[in-house]
């Protein structure tokens, strides 16, 4: 059910965005003075007890060069966590029982858009006429109007993924729904970046690894890079063509590896040599191929770019309440032998991660224990383009991170 109030700004939004006509997609007005430019790069899963010894060893570059150039940390996460309800919180910094959108599966149905309750940043952002762009972000599936592009990412429904749970549909082959605003776009993409896989491949279940774990490892890793570099080559695309004042693109891959790839120890609940002693660098390694997305991300951005990378939670070894916990082997399929997860109980066990570099944010600057959390994305975003904060909103500004929140503002 959507609320009245959102059902009631979801109709003023597409009465708006019909005065925007499809040739400025993407393209910002050229007679108002420049709104600012932000580029969030959404990564599931992002552990940081996995990325610390690589940005040490210097394998991941371009997330090092965001760090010294800005403001990092934890990010405090919901309990229980997972990516359509931290998501859900994200866009609209409410508690998963206001937005709507508690997990995967809500009422016996794969989540979805047409759950949420309370407004998304996407659609604040165009209403009040900033360009909006989004690819390959969690729940966002079916995609809304907004003044620009969404094209969906996890949870999207398609052929040989028909709950959208935890599967690659491709491009042409989605169900159930749209997966790209404003339609014509998406033959637009098929044309000139190909059939791309929408969010990332199934894990493989037990029975098919065993016997196999070395071959069905390496083939399902292969697809991981494969589907790593079609979503690299849709970015270059969108940022390429369709720039747009604010940018949401998204990875989750990662996350996906870490369930079942986690380089764990012999100690650890769930250790089996014949899976774990295979590809033990197959975690890490997603991070530092995540670290080449970014770098493509980059090379798109200039100084007058705010750059904010999200994780929305991070994922740790099974633990020793895993009998106890209610949530316990809640995570995803249950075909696959999951040795780490990230839906504990206490969310404070898997803590996301923040980076932001941009005009007016610190050099520098660590946040320690739990200043920042998933709830104050939103409001972050809306602050730098100087647009009020709406009360349902729960989380606040970072004013923490900029040097003097007054010049970060954007003046209207
Ligand atoms: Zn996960």
């Amino acid at each position: 059910m959507v609320s009245r109030r959102f059902a009631v700004k979801s109709v003023n939004l597409i009465l708006l965005l019909t005065l925007f006509s499809l040739p400025m997609l993407g393209q910002a007005r050229s007679t108002a003075k420049p709104k600012p430019r932000v580029v969030v790069v959404g990564v599931n899963g992002m552990e940081l007890d996995v990325i610390r010894p690589l940005l040490l060893q210097g394998k991941m570059p371009n997330l090092a060069s965001v760090i010294k150039k800005g403001a990092y940390g934890k990010l405090r996460t919901l309990s229980a966590p997972n990516c359509p309800r931290v998501y859900s919180t994200l866009f609209t910094s409410t508690k998963p029982e206001e937005h709507g959108v508690s997990g995967f599966i809500v009422g016996g149905i794969t989540a979805n858009t047409n759950m949420l309750k309370e407004e998304p940043i996407w659609s604040l952002l165009s209403k009040d006429g900033v360009t909006v762009g989004m690819a390959n972000v969690p729940a966002t599936f079916p995609v809304m109007p907004v003044n620009g592009y969404m094209i969906s990412g996890m949870l999207t429904r398609g052929k040989n993924c028909e709950d959208g749970v935890l599967c690659a549909p491709k491009l042409s082959e989605v169900q159930g729904g749209e997966a790209v605003y404003p339609a014509p776009l998406k033959a637009e993409l098929l044309k000139n970046v190909g059939d791309f896989y929408i969010d990332c491949e199934r894990m493989p279940a037990a029975m098919d690894l065993k016997g196999h774990e070395t071959e069905v490892i390496d083939a399902w890793l292969n697809k991981v890079q494969l589907i790593r570099d079609e979503q690299t080559k849709l970015f270059d695309y969108l940022l390429d063509h369709h720039p747009t004042e604010f940018t949401w693109l998204a990875q989750s891959c990662e996350d996906r590896a870490g369930h079942w790839l986690y380089p764990i120890a012999p100690y650890h609940a769930g250790y089996n040599p014949k899976i774990n002693g295979v590809r033990p660098d197959a975690f890490p390694n997603q991070y530092i191929a995540f670290d080449k997305v970014l770098g493509a991300i980059l090379k798109h951005i200039d100084d007058n770019t705010y750059v904010i990378i999200v994780s929305d939670h991070g994922i740790k070894p099974l633990r020793e309440f895993e009998e106890t916990d209610p949530h316990a082997h809640m995570d995803h399929e249950k075909t696959t032998p999951v040795i780490a997860k990230h839906d504990f109980a206490d969310g404070d066990d898997v803590p996301g991660s923040f980076f932001a570099m941009g005009p007016g944010i610190k050099h520098d600057l660590r946040l320690m224990g739990f200043e920042a959390s998933v709830y104050d994305l939103a409001p972050t975003i809306l602050h730098i383009y100087g647009i009020e904060q709406p009360v349902q909103m729960r989380g606040h500004v970072l004013s923490e991170i900029f040097e003097n929140s007054d010049k970060a503002i954007a003046q209207k």
